[in-house]
C-alpha cells in the first residue's frame, strides 16, 4: 500500500494496445448534429455526448460497442420522431430496457439507443377479469407483479433478473425463468403489441383470422402493414416443412425468429396470424414495441421445495426426466462448485449450510398447490424414487416461505458467485443457455465436458434442468488472444453438439452478438434465407439492431448498399479482448483484497442488479433519479472507460468526471454487499476524491465537512451562541452562498455539556471493572458527543444495567469517517492511526470498543483495514461493535428488567452497517425487548453524512429520503427508530417532530 506522499504518481499500465474491433471512434461532430436535430423533435432527453456513449456501450454480456447517443422517449410520438430522424440520417436504432441481456443484443455500434426505462415504464391497465395487463415497454417486471399480486395474478415468465428487467426487454429476448417447465416462455403470454416500424409507422398487432374480414381490410389498405402480413404468410407457407423439421421441439428455444409460432390455430379453431409472436424474441430487429398487452396467470397460494442431493452429476441429470413425470413446477440443478463457492462466501454461506458436503450435484424440485393437493404425498413419491432407490443420498425439504427462499437464494447465487472469481480468467457467458431435450442432458453434459477438457478449461454447472437449459460458463481469459480463440472453438464444437441433440443454441438469453453467427448452422440454408427476407421486409435498410439474430454475408445480400448488418463474428466487439488495456493507478487505500483498483472496477459485469428499485440498499441514487449514470453500473462503466483509454487519460481527474460521475455517489456502501460481484463504489470514490484533492487542492466546504469534529467541539464549547447563530434570519442563505450548505437544512444543534464532559462529571462507573461481565470503551462520536449526548447516555444506562463496565474513550480522536467520505484520506489515516494506537492495549486486554453511531462503527470495522495494515488494526477492528450488535451477540437484553412496550416500531437500518452484514442485530434486540418491529425494506436515507447538506445535492437527497418516507407511511409501526444520526436528522424533516429515537433509547426507556 502507498502512503499519502507517494500516492497518485505514474499509473501502471497493464494489457496491450487499445485498438478495438468494430468500435472505431465515432465522429463526434456528426453525432452532435444528429443530437441537435433530435433535441428539436423529441420531448424526452437526448444525450449525444461521450459520457452517454460510454454509459450505453455495454450490457450484461461480454460485449461492448459505443452507440451514437441516447434518447429517453416520453411518448410514442418521440419514438416515431427518433425513428424518422434515424432513417433520414441512415443511423441504426437500438431499443433498450435495462440492458441486462447476456448475449450482447442490447449494445450496438453507432446506434441511437432508445432507453424506455426512464419515462415509458408505466402500467397502462390491469384487467383482472380478462387476466390481461397493458404496459409500456420500460415497465419493470417485478413492478408489474407487485401491482398484480392483490388480484392473485402474475406475469408468468420469471427471469432471475425480474427485479430490474423490463417487459419490453423480456419480449425482445422471449425471456423465461425457473418456472418454464410449468408456464413456458414470454411468447405464450404476449397477446397484442403496438409497434413502431422501421419507417415510423405505428401498427397494432393481435390475433387476426386469416382471410377474415380484418385480415382482408389490412391487405386492402395496402402500405407497410399489408406487405408484412403478406410476406410473413408467404414465408411460413413456403417453409412449412422446413419449419417442422428445423425448429427444436423444446419448452424453450429462443434463437432465430419465431416463424413457427406466428400462424396457428386459436382456441376457437380458427387459423390465425399474430405478428406479436414474431416480435417476441426478435431482439429489437423487426420493430420497436411501444406498448404490450400480456396475459396473466393465477398465483399459486402455496409451494413446497425439495432438494435432492446426488453424489454424481450424471446421476442427477439422469434423474431429470423422471422428475418431470411428476406434477412439478420447477426442476433446477446446482453442482458442487456452486455449493463450494457459496460455503466460502460471507453472503451466501448460511444458505449452503444444510447441503451435505459430499453433494456432487443436487436437483431442486418445486410443487405448487394448483398442481398438487398434498405436498407431503407429492414429495414422498419423488423421494421414494430418488432416495429410497439409492439414486439420491439425501433430501432437504422446505415448506416455510423462509426455508424456500433460502434454497432459491442459493440457486440464484450461482452466477454472482461464479462471476466474483478473482483474476482475469472468468466464467463468461457465450454458450451458457444452450438447451437440449431433458432426456438428453446426461449424455450432452458428458460430451460437453469432453469439449472443455479438449480445450483445457473447466466450468461450473447449474441449470433449468427441467427445460434442458444448462448454464455452463467456461472459465477463460478473454484478455488473451488464446482465450478468445478458445471461446470461438468451444462455441463451434458445442453448437455441433446441440444440433446433434436436436437442441437450441439459446434456450433463454437470445442470439445477440454471441450466437447470431451460428443461426445458419441451427436453421439450415432455406430458413436462414427466409430470416433475411423477413428482416428486409420489416427493416429494408437494416437499421434496427443490425447484425443481431440475422446478418448479411456481404453487402450484395438484401439490404442497404452499405456494409450495415454484414458479418456476425462472435469475437468482434468484445468488452475485454486482447487489445484491452487498463491503467492501475497507485493508491492510498489498500486494494489488494480486490485484486487491485482496476480489477475492482472491472468486476462490474453489467448485470444491472444495481438498477433494482426495491429491496437491498443498492443503489439509492439510481432509484431516486432513474439515470444510468447514477447507478453503480453507470459509475463503474465510466471508471472502466477512464482507466482503459476509451475516454481521454485526463478524464479521471477532470472536474466534470468528479461532478457528474463520482460526487452523486453518496458512499452508502450498498453496492459493496448487494452487488453480486462486490463492486465497492464508495471505496473507489474515496480513493479518487483523494487523488483529485492531491492534484487540485481541497475546497473550503470539503475542509469544513472533513473537520466537522473540530467545528463541533468549538460549537459545543460556545453553545448556545453557536446554535443560535445559524438560526438568525438570513444566516442560512449566507451559509449557502459562502459554503454551499443547503439553506433548507437545519444545522445540528450543539450542547454545552458534551457526553464526555457529562461522563467525567459522574463519580465513577456504577459497575466496577472487577465485577463486570464485560468491559467496554464507548466511542464518543462527534454527533453524539457534541449534539445528541442523550443517545450515549441511554447506551451507558443500558450497558450498566446489563452489568457492563463502561468507560468513555475521551482520549480518542474522531473516527475519521467524515474525512474519509470527503476523500481526505491522509486525515482519515491519521485519525485511524491514533485511535488504533490508543485502543490496541485495551483491546489486547479484552475490552470491546462500542459505538452508538453506525457509520463510525463501520469505519473501524471496515475502512480502517483499507487505511492501515498490521495486526493491531485488525485486532481493534475485530473488537469494534455497534451497540445493538454488542447487546445481541452476548444476549444481554434478556436479563434486563424491562417494562412492556406500549408502542410498535418501524425500524430503518443504517446503510453502512447493512453493507457489512451487521445491521440485523438491532431488530433482534428490539424484539427480545418486547417490541413489535417492522423492519423497513429501506435503502439509504439520503443524508449520507454531509451529502444532504450540500446545496447542489439537496434535491437528490430529499428524493432519496422520500422513498424512506413512503415506506414509513405504509408501515404499521407507530414510532420510527433509526440508529444513524444522519438518518434521524433526515427523518425529522418527515415527521416534523423531534428526531426519532435511536433503538438504544427505545430500550433505555423500558428499563425499570
Ligand atoms: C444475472 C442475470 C440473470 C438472468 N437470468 C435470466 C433468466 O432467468 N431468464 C432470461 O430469460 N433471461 C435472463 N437474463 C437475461 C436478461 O436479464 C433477460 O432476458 C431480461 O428479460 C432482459 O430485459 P432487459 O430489460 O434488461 O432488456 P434489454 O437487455 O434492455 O433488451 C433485451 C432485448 O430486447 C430488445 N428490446 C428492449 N426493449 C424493446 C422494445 N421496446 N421493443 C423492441 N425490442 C426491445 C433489445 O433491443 C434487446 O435486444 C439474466 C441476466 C442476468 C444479468
Ligand atoms: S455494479 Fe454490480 S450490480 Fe451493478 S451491473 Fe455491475 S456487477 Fe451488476
Ligand atoms: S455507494 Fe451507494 S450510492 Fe454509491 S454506487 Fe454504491 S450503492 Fe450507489
Amino acid at each position: 500500500m502507498m502512503t499519502g506522499n507517494d500516492a497518485c504518481t505514474e499509473p501502471r499500465v497493464s494489457g496491450r494496445s487499445n485498438a478495438r474491433t468494430l468500435t472505431t471512434p465515432i465522429d463526434p461532430a456528426e453525432y452532435e448534429s444528429l443530437g441537435a436535430t433530435l433535441r428539436d423533435r423529441v420531448d424526452g432527453e437526448v444525450r449525444f455526448d461521450s459520457y452517454a456513449r460510454v454509459l450505453y456501450a455495454s450490457d450484461g454480456s461480454i460485449y461492448q460497442a459505443q452507440p451514437a447517443g441516447v434518447v429517453c422517449p416520453k411518448t410514442v410520438a418521440d419514438v416515431q420522431a427518433t425513428v424518422e430522424t434515424a432513417t433520414e440520417h441512415s443511423v441504426p436504432l437500438l431499443p433498450r430496457g435495462t440492458g441486462s441481456s447476456l448475449a450482447g443484443q442490447a449494445v450496438g455500434h453507432g446506434c441511437i439507443v432508445l432507453d424506455f426505462t426512464k419515462h415509458m415504464d408505466e402500467i397502462v391497465d390491469i384487467d383482472p377479469v380478462a387476466r390481461r395487463a397493458t404496459v409500456e415497454p420500460g415497465c419493470v417486471q417485478d413492478h408489474l407483479d407487485d401491482q398484480l399480486s392483490p388480484h392473485g395474478l402474475k406475469f408468468a415468465p420469471d427471469p432471475a433478473s425480474s427485479n430490474r428487467a423490463t417487459i419490453g426487454g423480456g419480449i425482445g429476448n422471449n425471456s423465461t425463468g425457473a418456472h418454464s417447465v410449468r408456464y413456458g416462455i414470454t411468447d405464450a403470454y404476449t397477446e397484442e403489441l403496438r409497434v413502431v416500424l422501421a419507417d415510423g409507422t405505428l401498427i397494432h398487432t393481435r390475433e387476426i383470422v386469416l382471410d377474415g374480414e380484418e385480415y382482408e381490410a389490412i391487405i386492402e389498405r395496402g402500405g407497410t402493414e399489408a406487405i408484412l402480413y403478406a410476406t410473413v404468410r408467404e414465408l411460413v407457407n413456403s417453409h412449412s416443412a422446413e419449419i417442422d423439421r428445423r425448429y427444436p421441439s423444446l419448452k424453450r428455444s429462443v434463437s432465430g425468429y419465431n416463424l413457427q409460432k406466428v400462424i396457428y390455430e386459436n382456441e376457437a379453431g380458427d387459423r390465425v396470424i399474430n405478428l406479436s409472436k414474431l416480435f417476441v424474441g426478435a431482439e429489437g430487429t423487426l420493430g420497436i414495441v411501444v406498448e404490450a398487452c400480456v396475459s396473466l396467470v393465477t398465483c399459486p397460494e402455496e409451494t413446497a421445495l425439495a432438494l435432492y442431493c446426488f453424489d454424481d452429476l450424471r446421476a442427477a441429470l439422469q434423474a431429470v426426466p423422471r422428475a418431470l413425470e411428476h406434477p412439478v413446477s420447477a426442476v433446477e440443478l446446482m453442482d458442487e462448485e456452486v455449493f463450494r463457492l457459496a460455503r466460502e462466501s460471507e453472503g451466501y454461506a448460511e444458505y449452503a449450510r444444510d447441503v451435505p458436503t459430499e453433494t456432487a450435484a443436487a436437483l431442486l424440485l418445486e410443487w405448487d398447490d394448483e398442481l398438487v393437493d398434498d405436498f407431503d404425498a407429492a414429495i414422498g413419491e419423488v423421494t421414494s424414487r430418488f432416495v429410497d432407490d439409492g439414486r439420491a443420498f439425501a433430501v432437504r425439504e422446505a415448506h416455510s416461505d423462509e426455508a424456500q427462499q433460502r434454497l432459491w437464494k442459493l440457486r440464484k447465487a450461482a452466477i454472482p458467485l461464479l462471476m466474483s472469481l478473482e483474476g482475469d480468467p472468468k466464467p463468461y457467458p457465450f454458450i451458457e443457455d444452450a438447451t437440449v431435450p431433458p432426456e438428453a442432458l446426461a449424455e450432452y453434459v458428458e460430451q460437453f465436458e469432453s469439449i472443455l477438457n479438449a480445450h483445457d478449461t473447466e466450468a461450473a454447472y447449474f441449470a433449468h434442468a427441467g427445460s434442458g437449459t444448462l448454464h455452463i460458463r467456461p472459465i477463460l481469459n478473454l484478455k488473451a488472444e488464446s482465450g478468445v480463440e478458445t471461446m470461438h472453438s468451444i462455441t463451434d464444437d458445442v453448437t455441433d453438439l446441440v444440433v446433434e441433440h436436436d437442441g437450441s443454441f439459446s434456450g433463454e438469453h437470445g442470439d445477440g452478438l454471441a450466437r447470431t453467427e451460428y443461426n445458419p448452422k441451427l436453421y439450415g440454408q432455406a430458413l436462414w434465407t427466409a430470416f433475411k427476407r423477413l428482416k428486409t421486409a420489416f427493416d429494408p435498410d437494416w437499421l434496427l439492431n443490425p447484425g443481431t439474430v440475422v446478418y448479411r454475408e456481404d453487402s450484395t445480400d438484401p439490404g442497404p448498399p452499405s456494409d450495415r448488418g454484414v458479418g456476425a463474428d462472435m469475437r468482434a466487439n468484445l468488452r475485454y479482448g486482447p487489445e484491452y488495456q487498463s491503467i492501475e493507478p497507485q493508491t492510498q487505500l489498500d486494494f489488494d483484497e480486490e485484486g487491485g483498483f482496476s480489477h475492482l472496477v472491472e468486476l462490474c459485469n453489467g448485470c444491472g442488479t444495481c438498477r433494482q428499485t426495491t429491496g437491498d440498499v443498492m443503489c439509492p441514487t439510481y432509484r431516486a433519479s432513474k439515470d444510468e449514470i447514477q447507478s453503480t453500473r453507470g459509475r463503474a462503466n465510466m471508471l472502466r472507460a477512464a482507466i482503459s483509454g476509451e475516454l481521454p487519460e485526463e478524464t479521471l481527474q477532470s472536474d466534470r468526471f468528479h461532478r457528474e460521475v463520482l460526487d452523486l455517489c453518496i458512499g452508502c456502501k450498498g453496492c459493496k454487499s448487494d452487488c453480486p460481484t462486490g463492486v465497492d463504489m464508495a471505496k473507489l470514490k474515496a480513493e479518487l476524491k483523494h487523488q483529485h484533492h492531491e492534484q487540485t487542492g481541497v475546497g473550503l466546504r470539503s475542509k469544513l465537512f472533513g473537520h466537522i469534529d473540530t467545528l463541533a467541539a468549538i460549537g459545543s464549547a460556545t453553545a448556545p451562541l453557536s446554535t443560535i447563530g445559524p438560526r438568525l434570519p438570513g444566516s442560512r442563505l449566507l451559509l449557502e452562498k459562502l459554503f454551499g450548505i443547503a439553506r433548507n437544512r437545519e444545522l445540528p444543534r450543539f450542547t454545552r455539556e458534551s457526553l464526555t464532559a457529562w461522563f467525567d462529571s459522574r463519580d465513577t462507573s456504577s459497575i466496577p471493572a472487577a465485577d463486570a461481565t464485560e468491559r467496554v470503551v464507548l466511542f464518543p462520536d462527534t454527533y453524539t458527543n457534541y449534539s445528541y449526548p442523550a443517545v450515549g447516555k441511554a447506551a451507558i444506562k443500558v450497558l450498566e444495567a446489563a452489568g457492563v463496565h463502561v468507560r468513555i474513550g475521551d482520549e480518542l480522536t474522531p473516527s475519521g469517517r467524515a474525512a474519509f467520505s470527503m476523500g481526505l484520506l491522509d486525515l482519515a489515516s491519521d485519525r485511524a492511526q491514533t485511535n488504533v494506537q490508543t485502543l490496541a492495549p485495551r483491546v489486547a486486554d479484552g475490552w470491546t470498543v462500542v459505538f452508538v453511531e453506525p457509520s463510525d462503527a463501520v469505519m473501524f470495522q471496515d475502512e480502517y483495514l483499507d487505511l492501515l495494515e498490521g495486526d493491531r488494526v485488525r485486532a481493534v477492528s475485530e473488537a469494534a461493535e455497534g451497540i445493538m450488535e454488542f447487546l445481541d451477540r452476548r444476549r444481554l437484553i434478556e436479563a434486563l428488567p424491562l417494562a412492556t412496550p406500549t408502542e410498535t416500531l418501524a425500524y430503518h437500518g443504517h446503510c453502512n452497517q447493512t453493507a457489512i452484514h451487521r445491521d440485523h442485530h438491532a431488530v433482534g434486540v428490539l424484539r427480545r425487548a418486547g417490541y413489535e418491529v417492522d423492519p423497513l425494506d429501506s435503502s439509504c436515507c439520503g443524508m449520507a453524512g454531509s451529502f444532504g447538506y450540500e446545496a447542489e445535492h439537496y434535491e437528490l437527497s430529499m428524493a432519496i429520503g422520500q422513498q424512506l418516507f413512503d415506506l414509513i407511511g405504509e408501515s404499521d409501526g407507530e414510532v420510527v427508530t433509526a440508529p444513524g444520526g444522519s438518518c434521524r436528522s433526515q427523518l425529522s424533516t418527515y415527521t416534523d417532530e423531534d428526531r426519532p429515537p435511536h433503538p438504544i433509547e427505545t430500550i433505555a426507556r423500558l428499563l425499570q
